[in-house]
């Protein structure tokens, strides 16, 4: 029996609805994880969450039964700093809306992560972090307005909560863009490629496969990014989502959840 992961060398994993639901993780996904690291397939675990360092990640999986480490994870913080590492003369001064993991990550990559807007603010970049206040968001618009490049880690609407949609970074970026009428931000996480290149280049593979249950960041993501995807029915989105959805947000395999990795591969056809 061929398995649908038998034709790829690297998996890349979204983690909210595809390997745990809130606290728990999703039946099988640690059995999957396993099994894959036994064939000798790469497993990257990619993350939209800009706020979460990766050790925090990494420590969290491994105390859901699947052994991590940090060099296992791969941010949208770190894929935004990759981007503007490439943009930006070293040692240029960001401006860090977002939290403490996030600076880190700007600062590792030969920038320099500072809180407070000058005229030598070359770029801002804004990443989840609840506890920005009004006034910070100004501060950003201001230093975007006077000719710093505005850069963001991610742009999810929303994010589900124990207590229902909390709002996520891209609605905070609207509030921004009501500010700056007619821009946008240069954006490292799905669905913009700069993350999933970041996971390939990082864990390598020449066959990569990216896992997600939200189709307008994991599936279009990998369809920008130039991977095949399998969409899991684990997490936000549905097959009724799927019927509805524009042809970028299409996967290449459908499955009830990660476990369908190990089995025949189920091949999406747009009726
Ligand atoms: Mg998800």
């Amino acid at each position: 029996m061929t398995a649908l992961v038998d034709a790829y060398d690297l998996v890349g994993f979204d983690l909210d609805g595809v390997i745990y639901r809130g606290p728990d993780a999703v039946p099988g996904a640690a059995r999957t994880i396993a099994a894959l690291r036994r064939r000798g397939i790469r497993v990257g675990f990619v993350t939209n969450n800009a706020q979460r360092a990766p050790h925090t990640v990494s420590d969290h999986l491994s105390g859901l039964g699947i052994p991590c480490t940090p060099d296992d994870v791969v941010t949208s913080a770190q894929a935004t700093a990759r981007v503007m590492a490439a943009d930006l003369a070293p040692g240029s001064e960001v401006l860090v809306l977002g939290s403490a993991a996030l600076a880190h990550e700007v600062s590792d990559v030969g920038l320099t992560p500072v809180h407070t807007r000058s005229s030598s603010t070359a770029a801002i970049c804004v990443g989840y972090c609840p506890p920005l206040t009004w006034a910070d968001l100004n501060e950003g618009c201001f230093a975007v307005q006077a000719g710093a490049i505005w850069y963001a880690c991610n742009n999810d609407y929303n994010r589900p909560t124990q207590e229902g949609l909390a709002i996520g970074m891209g609605g905070i970026l609207n509030a921004m863009r009501e500010a700056l009428i007619g821009m946008d931000p240069i954006m490292g996480g799905k669905p913009a490629r700069p993350l999933l290149d970041e996971t390939l280049r990082r864990l390598g593979g020449t066959h990569p496969l990216f896992v997600g249950d939200r189709l307008d960041t994991d599936i279009e993501g990998a369809v920008n990014a130039g991977w095949d995807s399998l969409f899991v029915l684990s997490g936000s989105h549905s097959m009724d989502d799927l019927a509805s959805a524009p042809e970028i947000r299409h996967p290449t395999y459908i499955g009830d959840d990660v476990s369908a990795l190990l089995s025949p591969p189920v091949r999406y056809e747009a009726s």
